[in-house]
This record gives structure tokens, sequence and C-alpha cells, in this order.
């Protein structure tokens, strides 16, 4: 018998039905009753991290406290239960079989042949149930990547199958969640897609405990009627999922479909107290009755994928919220921005954020963009490679050094502003060897970010190999690009600021992966403050 319970959710039909959002949202459900949860995401491909991912291919690489590179799913998690997550909230294909095939060359498995079944579907449940017993949750919830029926996810649902029987009744269940589309032309919604999917699961030896139904359209007992018959579940059991307006609406949509009760009921755990949500029933409502609104201008060059920039858009919902205004982000591709072009296409903007990212492409642009908020007194927010461009820029237009940049876009210019990190010169293999995760930074009194954190030490997190090189730090802060955060340990310079101007804040690290709906971050909270300040309520 296990003190931890498990549910393990799956998705049919089609991908990007939500199955993050489902979880986080259940989580804070469980959580808002006294329940102590957490989330794990098991991605199917081979890849040991999404680190050495193109945001294209898979959004935004989410970074973890301990430093690991994660799928964006775990931003959710954090974003919607507000408890950090770690490595072992996220297990690749890549990690599993890295794992399973280094015992092997030790000589672990004594000569036996190693395979799939059970090698492989031993290791997949050693890092379902590490998770529970190492931090004693009350509840983990494991989101299985992919949709049933890929090839991928096989060992995944045969190793989760297995578990249920080793957990015992009433310590573990599944959630399966599908798609229910509505047929224009006959003008009515369909449940044969879901039975499809449930036969599919079956075939795999699963029989899902609840459905979850995502829907575009208001989905009436019939269908729920008709779902529970086809698919072996009671009515309670079958649960709609409608489309909302924010994300962060589906906690209050599952506790109106009584989603928690249901899962509790069949785990065999009290109720305990109604959830209250307070906190989020708040924010939803600030989120929807803004006084202001104001627009940001994202310059990135993932543009096209905005799930590129996930947390930082996540971010300025969380800052909007608190400061009562509608900030819309508006993205826009840095290849297409230019000295000549930028009043242009930036005009009407209130506030410019310069993105992370990496190599040359689009980099001139992020420089033009941020040479016109300098020049025209526009708050400004450079995040990681962002800081970097703001440091380029003030080097070449300020210092007049003509051909300073980052020693990652030339290799041979004789001003590298911004430098490879000692510790990185000797690295060659491409993933997880960043400098990564948290680390501390101590910030100066009178700055601007001392204002929003109203602190001096603060945990930020990182994920970067180029750095301000301190060479030409006396020259910066005499021409007036100050210093005003820095790693104690190293050096190493973690926050840039221009006191001269409105506000202008280049940070080494990344604030958007540690807003919460609860703690939204200080530095974009602060961000769109000012921005706000001089705009007139609506
Ligand atoms: N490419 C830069 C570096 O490695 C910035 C990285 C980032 O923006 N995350 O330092």
């Amino acid at each position: 018998m296990s003190a931890t319970k498990y549910i393990f959710v799956t998705g049919g039909v089609t991908s990007s039905l939500g199955k993050g959002i489902i979880s986080a949202s259940l989580a804070k459900l469980l959580q808002s009753r006294g329940y102590s949860v957490t989330i794990q995401k098991l991605d199917p491909y081979i890849n040991v991290d999404p680190g050495t991912l193109n945001p294209y291919e898979h959004g935004e690489c989410y970074v973890t406290e301990d430093g690991a590179e994660t799928d964006l799913d775990l931003g959710h998690y954090e974003r919607f239960i507000n408890i950090p997550t770690s490595q072992a909230n996220n297990v690749t294909t890549g990690r599993i079989y890295q794992t399973v095939i280094n015992k092997e060359r030790k000589g672990d498995y004594l000569g036996k042949t190693v395979q799939v079944i059970p090698h492989i579907t031993d290791e997949i449940k050693r890092n379902i149930k590490l998770l529970g017993v190492k931090n004693n949750y009350d509840v983990v919830i494991t989101e299985i990547g992919g949709t049933v029926g890929d090839i991928e996810s096989l060992p995944y649902i045969e190793a989760v199958r297995q578990l249920k029987w080793e957990l015992g009744a009433q310590n573990s269940l599944f959630i399966h969640l599908t798609l229910v589309p509505y047929l224009s032309a006959s003008g009515e919604l369909k449940t044969k897609p879901t039975q499809h999917s449930v036969k599919v699961m079956l075939e795999n030896g699963i029989q899902p405990d609840i459905l979850v139904l995502r829907t575009e359209h208001p989905l009436n007992q019939d269908i729920k009627k008709k779902v529970a018959l086809f698919c072996n579940v009671d009515i309670e059991s079958v649960v709609k999922s409608i489309d909302v307006s924010t994300i962060y609406e589906v906690p209050l949509l599952m506790k109106e479909e009584k989603l928690d009760t249901t899962v509790l009921k069949k785990l065999g755990l009290p109720e305990n107290e109604e959830p209250k949500l307070v906190k989020w029933t708040q924010f939803i409502d600030r989120l929807k009755n803004p006084k202001k609104e104001i627009t940001v201008g994202l310059i990135g060059k993932y543009v096209e994928l905005p799930d590129s920039y996930k947390s930082i858009m996540e971010s300025f919902v969380h800052a909007g919220s608190i400061n009562e205004c509608k900030v819309n982000v508006k993205c826009i591709h840095s290849e297409k921005v230019t000295d000549e072009n930028a009043s242009e296409l930036l005009k009407g903007i209130h506030g410019i954020v310069v993105a992370p990212g990496f190599g040359q492409r689009g980099i001139e642009g992020k420089i033009s963009a941020v040479k016109y908020a300098r020049e025209n007194n526009i708050p400004f927010l450079g995040i990681c490679l962002g800081m970097q461009c703001a440091v380029i820029e003030f080097a070449r237009n300020v210092l007049n050094l003509k051909d300073a940049d980052s020693s990652e876009m030339s290799r041979t210019t004789k001003n590298p502003v911004i430098d490879l990190m000692e510790e990185q010169k000797g690295v060659t293999e491409k993933g997880g060897t960043m400098r990564l995760g948290t680390y501390p930074c101590e910030i100066k009194k009178n700055s601007k970010v001392f204002k929003a954190y109203n602190t001096q030490e603060i945990q930020e997190r990182h994920r970067h190999r180029y750095e301000f090189n301190n060479d030409y730090l006396e020259q910066f802060e005499k021409a007036g690009m100050i210093a005003v955060g820095h790693n104690l340990d190293t050096g190493l310079v973690e926050i840039i600021e221009l006191p001269e101007h409105r506000w202008f804040v280049g940070v080494q690290f990344h604030p958007e992966y540690k807003s919460t709906v609860v703690n939204p971050h200080p530095i974009f909270v602060n961000f769109v403050g000012e921005i706000c300040k001089d705009q007139p309520e609506k």
C-alpha cells in the first residue's frame, strides 16, 4: 500500500488539447483542499532534454531552480501551483534510455538481454515513483506527452498500466483527454473520436477512470451520457472542458465540473474543505476588468511561434492583472527592425522588451530596437541576450566602439564587450552545459530594480554561456551604464541600468521563469507599473 496517490493524464484524438493545463488545474484544486501535489511530464522524444531543441520545434525551454532544461509545461505547473519543480519533474525517452544503457555498460543487468519490457518500463516506473517517495507528496500527477496510439508513447502507456496494478486499488487513476469536434454541416457534436480513442487505451490494457472532453461548443448531458455508455465510465466521470478566454479560468471550470471531488472519491481521499481560491478569483477579476491598456513590443527572432516566449507572455498576464492593466504583447520580428524603420515599426508601443536567444540571426534588429528605446526614453527590458544587446548598443553608439560585439556573434571583434564565461572555455558538448539554474545576485540600493524587489538579495534562474566583460566596466559606468546587480562569488554582472533613462533595465537572468499567478515577478510588475503611470484610465 503506497501513501502517495498517482494520477496519470493521457491524451487522445489530437495533440495540443491542453493536458498540461488540465493537470495544473487539477493540481491547483487539490492543493487548495490541503493536499501536497506535484506534476510530472513524461516526454516521448529521444533528446535527453529539450535544451538542445530549437524553439521552433517545441516552444520555450523552461529552466527549473536546479538548472534542468525542461518542457514548457513545467512553467504552467509552477505558475498554477506556485511550487518549484525540478529535473525529476521532466523525464524524456532519451533520459530513460541513457540511464538503462549506462547500467548495461556497467554490467548491472548481469548478462540479461536488455529489453523495452521490463527494463525500459521499469526505469519509467522508477522515475514516476521516485518523485512521490522523495518528497512525500500526497498526490503525483504524471502527464504523458504525445497522443495515445503514437509509437513513441507506447512504453510509457505500458509502464503506467503495470504501475496501476502494482500500486493497488484506489492508489492511482487514469484521466484521458479527448476532443469532441463540432461538425457545422450537420450542426452536431461528435463523440466517435472519443470512443475510438478510449478503444485504443483499452487495446493497451487501460480503462480510463475519468474522461475530460475538450469542446468549442456547450456540451449537454445527453452527450455526456452517450460517452459514459460507450466508454465504460459513470456520468460524473465525464467532464467537459469548454474553451475559455484565459487558461487561468480552467481551474474554476474544473471545480464547477467537480473534477476534484470525483478524483478524491476514486482515490479514497477525504474531500477536506471546499477550495476557496480567493487570490485566484481576484486575479481573474482584475485580469478581466482592466482600468488601463498598454502595448509592449517583444522583439525576438522566434516570434512566428509565440510558445517560444511562453513564460514572458504569461509574466505580462500576471503583471497586467496586479496593475489592473491590459497588456497587449506585440511580437515583432527582430530581423525586420533597422535603425531607419524602428520609429515606424515601433509606433504606438509603450515599452520594449528584447528577448533571449542564441546566435547571430536577428541580432542587429535587436540592437536597433535597444537604440530606439534608449534614445527615445521608452521603458526597456532586456532579458539575457536582450541585456547583452543593450550592452553592445551602448558600446557602439555611446562609447563609440564601433566594432563592439559579443564573442558569440563575432570571434574577431577587438571589443568583445560580451565574452564567453571563463568556465565555458573548455566546454565542447552542447547539452546541459550552460550556466544553468538559480544563482544569487546582490542589488545596489539606489537602482530601479531595488525599488522593484524591495530587497538587496535575490535569487534568479539562468541559461547562458556569455557574460558582460568586466574589463569594460569602468568605461561603461563613466558613460552612464551602471552595473546594479552582481553575483558576489564570481563578480559577474547580472543587471545593468541607465539611471538617466526613465526605465532601462537589462538582466542576465530570466525573471520570466519565476512569475506565478500568486507571485507575479517584481521586474515585470514594476515595468508595467512604470508604463501605466502616464496612461489614462479607460
Ligand atoms: N546567447 C546568449 C548566451 O549564451 C544569451 C542566452 C539567452 O538569451 N538565454 O549567453
